[in-house]
């Protein structure tokens, strides 16, 4: 039978199969507020007829500014199960960047936690096409705004009724959209389809891949506006997995032990620096977190120090590695789970990669000339994907296509694949830098730097820290008559003229900067250059 696949189906499936199962979410005040699956999809038929009455055209966008938290959750369904596309908005974007995707994703209505309601004071006379802004809130939590006329969420839903007519929707059509901080320019848009999203939560949660079964209790630390929480507010529906989300606390280690240990977490999922946090709680309180089996570590390389001490708490590290344009999950790193079979050594060696491709996503690695290379371990090359759940363009940018005339999507990344299959990212071709799991443009940082007087050529790295598993090292040759610029005087250079965490964090002065055949600056040999550098206090 040909089914048509829509995240409408996991609602019907959760409510029916596992509409017991509980969604616990921490609200403002650190309340804790706790219901079911049922009553969760309840309520999002609620949130569908409220959205109805704004007559939005079909696939129109509807914008969040939220946290991971269950009125979030509600409206991941009611507005893909509508017909229309959930456009999560990442809140630490610039001003302008947020700007630019709310008006390039026309977005119709934008819903967001009262925690961001001065971010959109500031910006929303610049965004004519909102026809509404709906505060994630009840009537008594409400702010007052001397600028906008705000909608309340739990008024506009709560006399509506409780059935609703989910219209059949296409499984090509989209449901989902984020955006992704590209190299140069504007953010670009991945659509994800309700195909691609069934399809990848199925590959998700394999016992290899996240491993999700009806028995867990998941608590995704990444936020529901990066790629969707990795796919987890779709997947543990469908397993019947207990959902335990965090709200505006994810970065608060006290907090996050306390939803461990009370609610009983056994997985939860997050970039590496949000771990710090946790683990540098249970170190000076002695806590520990006895219900916690796995914890699943992506988007950005996870230090062994953070494994190591994951392990001393019985907790087992899973490193996956994927993109916003892969839905994200695209390799999964599961040697923990078969260390009797290696060496010490080969152990130490195999848990630091990336991991083994996911049923669903081929890779492969290719050298300057577009030649494959073989799975040795050694050679390395462009890392390339393609599979079902891998973006085919970006929204609204035909012609910044990424793909070759085979269908093969270039990651930016490079990468050695080892005969058993195992892929390790050993650089980057795209020009970004990950700080803390958020992307920070090298370009943009370098033209700020280059527009000082005394600057003839800058370059900026990202550079391993401890705390935000990268941050911009700039690298500087000084002007003629420029002898006196210090590393004060240029990072002063940086204050309001770019966001602060964009800041490099110190500065190298050198006598001139490697360049390729085309004159363009080769970040490969500059960061081999500085390998062994350490940022001061880091
Ligand atoms: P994003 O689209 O923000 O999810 O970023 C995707 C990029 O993050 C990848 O192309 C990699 O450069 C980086 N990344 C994700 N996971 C890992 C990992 N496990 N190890 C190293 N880099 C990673």
């Amino acid at each position: 039978m040909n089914a048509e696949l829509s995240v409408t189906s996991i609602m019907t499936h959760a409510e029916r199969v596992n509409g017991g199962a509980e969604i616990v979410s921490l609200t403002q005040g650190n309340q804790r507020h706790r219901y079911t699956y049922r009553d969760a999809f309840s309520r999002a038929r609620q949130l569908a007829n409220a959205l109805a009455r704004f007559n939005l055209d079909e696939g129109a966008r509807v914008g969040t500014l939220a946290w991971n938290d269950h009125r979030h959750f509600e409206t991941y369904y009611a507005v893909a199960c509508s017909g229309l596309v959930c456009h999560t908005i990442n809140p630490r974007l610039f001003v302008e960047q947020l700007v630019y995707i709310i008006n390039h994703a026309e977005d119709q209505l934008v819903l967001l936690d009262p925690d961001f309601l001065p971010l959109v004071e500031a910006i929303a006379h610049q965004c004519p096409g909102v026809k509404g802004w709906i505060l994630l809130a009840d009537a008594s939590h409400m702010p007052r705004s001397e600028t906008l006329d705000l909608l309340c969420y739990e008024t506009l839903i709560a006399h509506q009724s409780r059935e609703f007519n989910w219209p059949q929707v296409d499984e090509s059509s989209a449901c989902a959209l984020c955006y992704t901080s590209g190299t140069t320019g504007n953010p670009k848009g991945v659509l994800y389809s309700h195909r691609s999203t069934i399809l990848h939560a199925y590959a998700s949660m394999m016992p290899d891949a996240l491993g999700l079964a009806r028995s867990d209790v998941v608590m995704p630390i990444v936020p529901m506006f990066h790629v969707n929480a990795w796919g987890l507010p779709y997947s543990c529906p469908i397993a019947g997995a207990k959902l335990v989300l965090p709200g505006s606390k994810a970065g608060d280690g006290e907090t996050l032990a306390g939803l461990i240990d009370e609610e009983g977490v056994t997985q939860s999922a997050g970039v590496p620096t949000v771990w710090l946090a946790l683990l540098a709680y249970l170190k000076v309180t002695g806590r520990t977190v006895e219900s916690l089996r796995r914890v699943i570590i992506g988007g950005a390389a996870c230090p062994v120090s953070v494994m190591e001490e994951f392990e001393r708490y019985g907790v087992e590290s899973r490193v996956g590695w994927g993109m916003t344009e892969m839905s994200p999950l695209g390799s999964v790193n599961t040697s923990e789970e078969r260390r009797d079979h290696y060496s010490q050594e080969d152990f130490a060696r195999v848990r630091l990669k990336a991991g083994r491709p996911i049923f669903g996503v081929e890779m492969k690695i290719v050298d300057d000339q577009g030649t494959e290379l073989p799975w040795d371990g050694v050679a390395f090359g462009s890392l390339k994907v393609r599979g079902p759940w891998i973006c085919s363009s970006y929204f609204k940018l035909d012609e910044s296509d990424a793909h070759d005339e085979d269908g093969w999507f270039e990651t930016g990344d490079v990468a050695t694949i080892d005969p058993d299959g195992y892929m390790a990212i050993t650089d980057r071709t795209k020009d970004v830098i990950k700080s803390g799991g958020e992307w920070i443009s090298s370009i943009a940082v370098e033209n700020v730097a280059t527009d000082h007087p005394k600057v003839a050529e800058a370059a900026v790295i990202g550079h391993y820290h401890p705390r935000w598993s990268e941050r911009p090292l700039l690298v500087v040759v000084r002007a003629p008559g420029g002898d006196d610029l210090d590393e004060t005087e240029m990072l002063c250079w940086f204050e309001g003229r770019i966001a602060k965490w964009w800041t490099p964090d110190a500065v190298q002065f050198v006598e001139s900067l490697p360049h390729g055949a085309t004159g363009k600056i080769q970040k490969i040999v500059l960061r081999e250059q500085f390998k062994n550098y350490a940022f001061p206090g880091a």
